[in-house]
């Protein structure tokens, strides 16, 4: 029996690639074997970020970026200060991939690729001599009495490892679930994160549809116990845009529960104070008529659906606002409200809430606490991030500190 240990890490996404590579980092002699159900490696990563990949944000204070994950910000926080998006930025420089940012924080690419991305991973995992098996998924994993771990895979081929780590990626599709279960584990069942609303109260079809595809930026939304301000769009269904997006993710598991049917306010205004405002028009514009004179940075066309929604004429001038009529403008300003009835997928970015629990993983080596030789690493784990590129900085971080450690065996 061969006595050099042997590392197997099932699922060869962003989170296993790493930590294969972070193995071969620390002892490129050890043997890792990454382990692949589909047919390629790297599927997310070459669709990521409408094919350019947002890689990570340019958020390089790890309590700060910390903030960013709805699940998951109390146990990265340590975690990223042994790696973050400046190591990650880095990592990449070093092996012939400049990344570069973008005025919102996110960082992609130069190439504007991300094929430049699977490219490097695969091309360091060839070199650095890691083992990777397409079609071969890992069915099934049992410790054995001596601590090592006896693995059957797709086929029937068995294989043994001397440490296994799990990065099958979101609990919704996979078995990585079960192999989890099997092992001692106790996942959180998974849902939706990162969704767009569906909306369906009486006045939605008639008045609001019509103006799919509009946009404005800042809007705050809120609902339930959270409040999000950023860019909001209207589509054919209902909401969406960042904000939206990422009301979703922190309010994920509460409107599952909900089954996608709450109430969600917008305030168009953002916090601008609309009666203010509203004093400063009829002083300084008090000749102009409000439906050609659209404050706030709103649309035209939002602004003259608002002003219906607020039973104002489009011909009142400035000056002539009623008392009554400013109060119910402000009213739809700043507490739009609309029946949220459904959850449609964001096609840019989907991740998923729910995995394996942080408090059954050591975040210092991603090591399981119930069971010795197993490790955790990227979406398979209960983590997730708004969009922006924090998903993938999850699962380079944990995918860079579980291979760390198994190296060190
Ligand atoms: C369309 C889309 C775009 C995205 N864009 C971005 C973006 O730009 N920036 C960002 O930060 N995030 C983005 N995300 C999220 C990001 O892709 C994921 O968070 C990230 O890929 C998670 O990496 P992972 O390695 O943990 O999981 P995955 O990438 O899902 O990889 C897991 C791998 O494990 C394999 N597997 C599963 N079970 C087994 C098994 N039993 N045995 C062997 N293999 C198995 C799967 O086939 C898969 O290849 C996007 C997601 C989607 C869907």
């Amino acid at each position: 029996m061969s006595t050099i240990p042997h590392l197997v890490i099932a699922g060869g996404g962003a989170a296993g690639f790493f930590a294969a590579l972070a193995v071969k980092a620390v002892n490129r002699a050890l043997p890792v074997t990454v382990l692949e159900t589909a047919d390629r490696v790297l599927r997310k990563v070459t669709v990521s970020g409408g094919g350019r990949c947002n890689v990570t944000h340019a958020c390089f204070e790890p309590a700060a970026l910390a903030r960013f994950y709805p699940r998951g910000h109390r146990e990265l926080r340590g975690a990223f200060h042994k790696f973050q998006p400046r190591d990650t930025v880095a990592w990449f420089a070093a092996r012939g991939v400049p990344l570069k940012t973008e005025a919102d924080g996110r960082i992609f690419p130069v190439s504007d690729r991300a094929q430049s991305i699977v490219a490097c991973l695969t091309r360091e995992a060839a070199r650095l001599g890691v083992t990777v098996r397409t079609n071969t998924g890992l069915q099934a994993a049992r410790r054995q009495p001596d601590g090592r771990f006896a693995l059957a895979l797709a086929g029937g081929a068995r294989l043994t490892a001397d440490r296994l780590l799990l990065a099958c990626g979101g609990t919704r599709a996979g078995n990585g679930a079960q192999l989890a279960q099997t092992l001692g584990h106790a996942p959180i069942p998974p849902v939706p994160s990162l969704f767009s609303f569906r909306v369906r109260d009486e006045h939605w079809c008639e008045h609001w549809q019509p103006l799919a595809g509009v946009s404005k930026a800042p809007v705050t939304v809120s609902a339930g116990d959270w409040r999000q301000t950023g860019a909001v769009l209207i589509t054919h269904e209902g909401l969406s845009g960042p904000a939206i997006l990422q009301l979703s993710a922190w309010g994920a598991r509460r409107f599952a529960a909900q089954n996608y049917h709450f109430t969600v306010s917008v305030d168009w205004t953002a916090g601008a104070g609309a009666r203010a405002q509203f004093l400063r028009c009829r002083q300084h514009a008090g000749q102009r008529r409000l439906g050609s004179d659209p404050q706030f940075a709103i649309p035209q066309r939002l602004w003259a659906r608002l002003l219906t929604s607020a039973a104002i004429p489009a011909d009142r001038r400035w000056r002539e606002l009623r008392k009554g009529e400013a109060a119910a403008l402000t009213r739809t300003l700043t507490v739009s409200q609309f029946q949220v009835a459904g959850q449609s997928l964001h096609r840019g970015e989907l991740v998923t809430c729910g995995g394996i629990p942080t408090r059954e993983v050591d975040f210092r080596t991603m090591a399981s606490k119930l069971c010795a030789g197993l490790y955790f690493a990227g979406e398979m784990l209960d983590i997730d991030g708004v969009t922006g590129g924090f998903n993938f900085q999850n699962a380079w971080t944990t995918g860079w500190l579980a291979g760390t450690d198994m190296a060190a065996i």
